[in-house]
C-alpha cells in the first residue's frame, strides 16, 4: 500500500513536472511576446489579427495592449524579457522609446521586431537582432496626392472659386509618427508635381481618430465653409470622421460633393468608396505587415535566419510592404 502510494506520488510529481515544462515551452513551440501601442486602433487591430493568424500552430503568443502609454509598454517588455520569451514584436507607443527597449532586449538576448512605428535609424543600428516591418510612408502620401490630382484635372467644377488653386484642409495623425509627417508632406508634393497649385486653409491633428476628426471638421466647416475644396486625411478613420461631419451639412446627397482621401483601405473605407463618399484611399497592407512581423519574429525565435523567412530584407533590417492606390475603379479587389 505504502509502496503504491509512493509510486503514485512519484508519478504525479513527474507528470506535473513534465506538464509544467510543456506549458512553459508551449509544447515545444516558441513563446513570442507582442505589444501593440493600443488595441483600440482600427488599423492595428487588423495587423494584430494577421500576426495571430500566422502564429497559429507555430508559436505561443502573448499579446498585450500598451494602452497608448509608453511606461505601460516598457513594463510589458521587461516582463517579456524576464519570462525569457524567444522573441518580441513591438509596435511602440512612442518611437523614440525604441532605443531603451533595444538596450534591455540586447542585455536579455531577446531579438526584437518593431512594426508600424519606425524607430530612428541610430537606434536600429544598436544591435543586429533588431528588425523593422512597415511601409514606406512617403509612398502612401504620393499615391494620395496622385488620386487628388487626377480627380482635380478630370473635374473642373472641383475648383469652386475658379481661382485655379486647390484650397485644402490637412488632417494629420499623431504628430511625430513617420506616417503622419511623411503622408502630409508627400501628398502635397505629388499634387504639385502634377502641375497643380495648392493653398493650405488649415492643418490640425485628429490623432488617427474618427470622433476627433468629426469635431475638427465641424470646426473647419464653421470657419471656412465653401472655401474648402479638398480634404486630405492621414488615415481612413479620420477621413470617415470628415465625411460624417460633411454629411451633417448635406454633402454626399443631392449632388453636393467634396473630395476626401484617406489611407489604410479599412472595410468601412471601402464601403464609403462604394457609396461614393470617399474619393480614394491607399492600401496599408495589414495582412502582409502582420505576416512579415510574425515570420521574422518566428525565424529569430527559432534560431533560423530571417533572410530565409520569405521576405526581402533591406539594409539587413527592414522589411518594406508596398502600398497600393485604391479608387472607385479597383476597390472591389481589396474588399
Ligand atoms: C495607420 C493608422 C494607424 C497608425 C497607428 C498608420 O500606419 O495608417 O491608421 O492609426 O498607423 O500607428
Ligand atoms: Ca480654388
Amino acid at each position: 500500500m505504502k509502496i503504491v502510494l509512493a509510486a503514485l506520488l512519484v508519478m504525479t510529481a513527474f507528470g506535473s513536472a513534465a506538464f509544467a515544462g510543456c506549458a512553459r515551452r508551449g509544447g515545444g513551440k516558441p513563446e513570442i511576446g507582442v505589444a501593440i501601442y493600443k488595441f483600440d486602433d482600427t488599423f492595428m487591430s487588423y495587423t494584430r489579427n494577421a500576426i495571430e493568424q500566422n502564429a497559429q500552430g507555430k508559436a505561443v503568443l502573448t499579446t498585450v495592449d500598451s494602452r497608448n502609454a509608453q511606461p505601460v509598454q516598457n513594463g510589458q517588455v521587461e516582463q517579456f524579457i524576464a519570462r525569457k520569451m524567444k522573441a518580441i514584436a513591438i509596435n511602440p507607443v512612442d518611437r523614440s522609446a525604441a532605443g531603451a527597449i533595444i538596450d534591455k532586449a540586447k542585455a536579455g538576448n531577446v531579438p526584437v521586431v518593431f512594426f508600424n512605428r519606425e524607430p530612428f535609424a541610430g537606434d536600429m543600428g544598436k544591435w543586429d537582432k533588431v528588425y523593422y516591418v512597415g511601409a514606406k510612408a512617403e509612398d502612401s502620401g504620393t499615391m494620395q496626392g496622385e488620386i487628388v490630382a487626377e480627380y482635380w484635372k478630370a473635374n473642373p467644377a472641383a475648383d469652386k472659386n475658379g481661382d485655379g488653386v486647390i484650397q485644402y484642409i490637412m488632417l494629420k495623425g499623431e504628430p511625430g509618427h513617420q506616417d503622419a509627417e511623411l503622408r502630409t508632406e508627400f501628398s502635397i508634393k505629388a499634387v504639385e508635381a502634377a502641375g497643380l497649385r495648392v493653398q493650405l486653409l488649415a492643418e490640425d491633428t485628429a490623432l488617427w481618430d474618427r470622433p476627433r476628426a468629426v469635431e475638427k471638421m465641424d470646426a473647419f466647416r464653421a470657419r471656412f465653409g465653401d472655401q474648402i475644396e479638398v480634404v486630405f486625411c492621414n488615415n481612413d478613420d479620420m477621413a470617415l470622421g470628415v465625411i460624417e461631419s460633411l454629411r451633417k451639412a448635406g454633402f454626399f446627397s443631392g449632388g453636393r460633393y467634396l473630395p476626401v482621401v484617406g489611407v489604410d483601405a479599412t472595410a468601412p473605407a471601402l464601403q464609403a468608396l462604394s457609396e461614393g463618399s470617399l474619393l480614394g484611399t491607399v492600401l496599408n497592407d495589414a495582412r502582409n505587415q502582420g505576416k512579415a512581423t510574425f515570420d521574422i519574429s518566428y525565424a529569430l525565435a527559432t534560431g533560423a535566419s530571417p533572410a530565409d523567412a520569405g521576405w526581402t530584407i533591406t539594409g539587413g533590417k527592414y522589411v518594406w510592404v508596398p502600398y497600393q492606390k485604391v479608387t472607385r475603379e479597383n476597390y472591389r479587389n481589396f474588399q
